[in-house]
């Protein structure tokens, strides 16, 4: 086996332990390269079908192509395709770009609150209809217990932090402190009743080893990756306000992994385009200790 085929196999096994140990699961997706390779090892781990709904928390400020990328890949792959928002806040407009709230509170109000209450069942689900391409209102309101999430270890700090296998309590929130030891592969999936559980089958998996993997499967990507003609692309994806792309002239999937092989970024932190991890104090534990992905 060699290095992809091994983390390939580690992912694969912790998505079917996660399926087999938790009742009512879901898998966030949030159109990304990291969390497309999570959902492609998802359609390999269960025979191309994905038992699992995808869950989706829409900012209203993605960059368009990611939520037409979104919809063309759930309809194509047949997913369970879900979203959740804060319906309110956007309402009200408390958010950074109307200028109601800072980037911390901003990122709170949309993804944070809106993921916890979308994962509860409290706030309006919208899932798509296969039949006619649109969303409807999901009629499931049962919580999901436990979340899949392409997180890794090597992105920023807080997220070096997590378990394969990371228990949250009722609120969603992280005691960073307090979590299982996970020795030689050895996972504790008994958790109490009422503890939210987070799985990250990415957790070992590098920046590199993503995009290695991308080309090996031929797993298509948004090409807000790649460079278009301006000399600039996107390393990390985010809401438009708050993401700026790096420069750099990769054009395709190879180009990007001669990139990261030829040391360019080895200093530059994968999220350095993302503006809310800087207002966090330069990572995300505020954010994540309260819920956020
Ligand atoms: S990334 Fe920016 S626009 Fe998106 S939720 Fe956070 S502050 Fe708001």
């Amino acid at each position: 086996m060699n290095h992809l085929d091994k983390l390939e196999a580690q992912s694969v096994y912790i998505l079917r332990e996660a399926y087999r140990e938790f009742k009512n699961i879901c898998m966030l997706w949030s159109i990304g390269k990291d969390s497309t390779v999570l959902l492609w090892l998802a359609r390999k781990a269960f025979f191309g079908h994905v038992p699992i709904p995808l869950v989706h928390i829409d900012t209203h400020y993605k960059i368009p192509e990611m939520i037409q990328y979104r919809d063309d890949l759930a309809l194509k792959w047949k997913l369970t395709m879900v979203y959740g928002e804060n319906t309110q806040a956007l309402a009200e407009k408390r958010t950074f770009p109307d200028g109601k709230a800072d980037r911390i509170t901003c990122c709170q109000n949309l993804k944070s609150e809106a993921l916890k209450n979308t994962l509860s069942g409290e706030w309006n689900r919208y899932v798509m209809n296969h039949s006619t391409g649109k969303y409807i209102q999901d009629t499931n309101r049962e919580k999901y217990t436990g979340v899949i999430v392409g997180v890794r270890a090597d992105e920023e700090g807080s997220r070096s932090k997590e378990r394969y296998f990371s228990p949250r309590d009722k609120e969603n929130d992280w005691d960073v402190g307090d979590q299982p030891p996970e020795f030689w592969n050895q996972f504790k999936t008994d958790f109490a009743p009422g503890t939210h559980i987070r799985i990250h089958p990415l957790l070992d998996w590098t920046e590199l080893n993503i995009w290695e993997y991308i080309e090996r499967e031929n797993i298509p990507i948004t090409s807000l990756y790649f460079d278009r003609g301006d000399g600039k692309r996107y390393r990390s994806l985010g809401c438009y306000p708050c993401t700026t792309p790096v420069d750099s002239t990769s054009k395709n999937v190879s180009d990007i992994i001669e990139e990261l092989k030829s040391g360019k970024f080895a200093n530059i932190a994968e999220r350095s385009g993302r503006a809310q991890d800087k207002d966090d104090g330069g990572g995300l534990e505020t954010l994540r200790r309260g819920g956020y992905m």
